[in-house]
């Protein structure tokens, strides 16, 4: 059975934020995978009255498909036997769907249902080692429901230190290019900036955007510049995204604002602040200096690897850590976020702060980091936070009431989101961010990937159970339930460079890399690159 070709979608009180459209009930019509202005009469109909339409779901950063994400599976078997996932029953004719695993780090296919699931058809691995992202491709080859891509990780590497130790900028930015390029990446990483090597070389870590790494001439402040300088000079259509220096350390946030004055008035995102918006330190208790986390089990995958022997140390749970050759390193440790923990709590009202603060709400993406904040399966319930204060209230009892002293939230903020505020957040915002043209509105041309929920006025319930998902033009989810599974669009880039570039970088790959440099690249990756303007 294939799904229609024409459909259209009547009467629901539209949620289209990029268009303007606030709730207005009107018809929303799809051809050949894409929304079209109208539609010949007699077209399939699906009843939408009295329900809500927006987008597809658009998650900016979440880690589900890489190498790292495998060891972290491995690391919690124990999870899996608690949350088997018997295989969807899919609609007739549809391929054979699969079983798998849930738990905070879910099999490939059970994610991709999963995100359908939540009304999501759209997510990005936030840090892939370039050496390993033939890996997170096949990950993404069985990860259905979803069109996805990776992020780089850059901030760490080898021949990009050289070229920033020499002041060879314009070539660390065609080095950029060409990894994007071998590694069919969508945007540039950034983890805590030369501090991943320090850690490699035995120095540990940084502890500002001034400090040197590993004795070299080359600082955070350096690499931040150059890579955010590169990804605006090849026009990428996410700018660099920054993973600052300093994670979950007191006093973080002077070494978060030294960054963003670093590269001022260029185009750069910073991703999970709430990690890195701590006041005190120097002998001061900790403080919030602005909730994706909630409360539960977790498990945290960074590149990040120095923070991630401190949360061992910390949390004495289990953990493993990962050098990655020439390119970066990796850590891991499973973690239970308690509402009486003192970090805990602390994390989950910065969160909320920056969410109730915020004017903006363009300027903010929800995101748990899954699943290192939680899991993705959390957003309903953030999203019921975040627009119902009397369920926000009922949480906060449960904090202890002396860690939220000085806290804007401990004097009750008001706030409620609304229905299109939560639809810029989860779909507008990060699409735009991302510059995903064709997604995360109903604008006449884009994608057909909508989401139709019937209303609760149990808001958790509501967004974690849509009545309707459609991908691509086609019916995914049907009264609640998963009836057809498609393989996601592969989103990248290939941007251009200087082939001057390749004498050099082919002899550093004989002296120093266990991989040929022929060998290197990902190959055959399927559909077209998003282009770069
Ligand atoms: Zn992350």
């Amino acid at each position: 059975m294939s799904p229609p070709a024409r459909l259209r979608i009547v009467g629901g009180a539209v949620h289209d934020p990029a268009n303007g459209i606030d709730g207005d009930s009107r018809d929303i019509c799809i051809e050949d995978g894409r929304i079209v202005a109208d539609l010949p009469a007699g077209a399939p109909t699906l009843d939408a009255r009295g329900m809500v339409v927006m987008p597809g779901g658009v998650d900016i950063h979440s880690h589900f498909a890489s190498s790292s994400c495998n060891h972290a599976r491995r690391l919690i078997p124990d999870e899996h036997a608690a949350d088997p996932v018997p295989a969807p029953k899919l609609a007739d004719g549809e391929p054979l769907a699969r079983s798998g695993t849930g738990g905070s780090v879910p099999s490939t296919f059970t994610t991709g249902y999963r995100y359908a699931g939540l009304g999501y058809t759209t997510a990005f691995d936030a840090a892939v080692a370039p050496l390993t992202a033939r890996h997170s491709h096949s990950e993404l080859d069985d990860t259905p429901c979803v069109d996805g891509g990776i992020f780089v990780l850059m901030g760490n590497d080898e021949y990009l230190l050289r070229q920033v130790e020499t002041g060879e900028r314009d070539r660390a930015r065609d080095y950029a290019a060409w990894l994007l390029r071998a590694t069919g990446g969508y945007a540039v990483k950034i983890v805590n900036p030369g501090g991943v090597e320090a850690w490699k070389t035995g120095q540990r870590n940084v502890s500002s955007i001034d400090d040197q790494v590993s004795g070299r001439a080359v600082t955070p402040r350096a690499i931040l510049e150059t890579l955010t300088d590169a990804a605006n000079a090849l026009h990428l259509p996410h700018p660099v995204h920054i993973h600052c220096n300093n994670l979950g350390v007191a006093g973080n946030s002077a070494t978060t604002l030294a960054s963003m004055e670093a590269i001022a008035g260029r185009r750069a995102h910073f991703t999970h602040l709430q990690f890195h918006a701590y006041g005190g330190g120097g002998g001061e208790p900790w403080s919030s200096a602005a909730a994706k986390v909630m409360f539960g089990s977790a498990v945290t995958i960074t590149a990040d690897a120095p923070v991630e022997y401190l949360l061992y140390k910390s949390s004495g749970r289990r953990w493993t850590n990962i050098d990655i050759e020439l390119e970066t390193g990796c850590g891991i440790v499973p973690l239970t976020y308690k509402d009486k923990a003192a970090v805990s709590a602390l994390q989950w009202a910065v969160g909320l702060e920056l969410f109730l603060l915020s004017q903006d709400p363009w300027r903010v993406v929800l995101s748990t980091d899954h699943p290192n904040g939680g899991s993705f399966l959390a957003y309903p319930a953030l999203i019921q936070l975040l627009m119902d204060r009397s369920v926000r209230d009922e949480q906060l009892k449960r904090v202890n009431p002396k860690l939220l002293a000085g806290s804007a939230l401990a004097d009750g903020l008001a706030r409620e989101y609304t229905l299109n505020e939560i639809a810029i957040i989860t779909r507008a915002g990060p699409a735009r961010l991302l510059g995903l043209r064709t997604k995360g509105h109903l604008g006449v041309g884009a994608d057909a990937d909508v989401t139709i929920y019937s209303r609760d006025p149990d808001l958790a319930t509501m967004f974690s159970t849509p009545r309707y998902v459609i991908k691509g033009g086609a019916l995914i989810v049907v009264e609640g339930y998963l009836r057809r599974a498609p393989a996601g669009r592969r989103l990248r880039v290939a941007p251009g460079y200087d082939d001057a570039l390749l004498p050099d970088l082919r002899r550093h790959f004989e002296r120093y890399s266990t991989v040929a440099f022929d060998n290197y690249p990902v190959a055959d990756l399927p559909g077209e690159p998003v282009a770069t303007a």
